[in-house]
């Protein structure tokens, strides 16, 4: 997904220091696919767009829940717009 990201937070589209974020925490069972995993800026002191992956109102399609879920069929809003990550 760093070549789908082109250095760019897949979240809000900055260029900046990024982050692999799994979509479906693999504390969830969320695997190391490409569909579940996304590059986003942040997180060192819970900043930035993994900051707001992890807090309480993440937005759509950034925090998958354990169980059945599919990443790949489940909508992540991209700064493109919502979009379903291929594998
Ligand atoms: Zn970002």
């Amino acid at each position: 997904m760093h070549e789908r990201a082109q250095g760019r937070c897949e979240g809000c589209g900055k260029i900046a220091p990024l982050e692999l974020h799994h979509r479906k925490y693999r504390s969830r069972g969320g695997k190391h696919t490409l569909s579940n995993l996304v590059a986003l800026c942040g997180w060192g002191n819970h900043t930035g767009c993994h900051g707001l992956a992890h807090g309480p109102n993440p937005p759509q399609g950034w925090s998958l829940p354990s169980g059945r879920c599919d990443p790949a069929e489940e909508l992540f809003l991209h700064y493109w717009g919502l979009i379903y990550l291929k594998d």
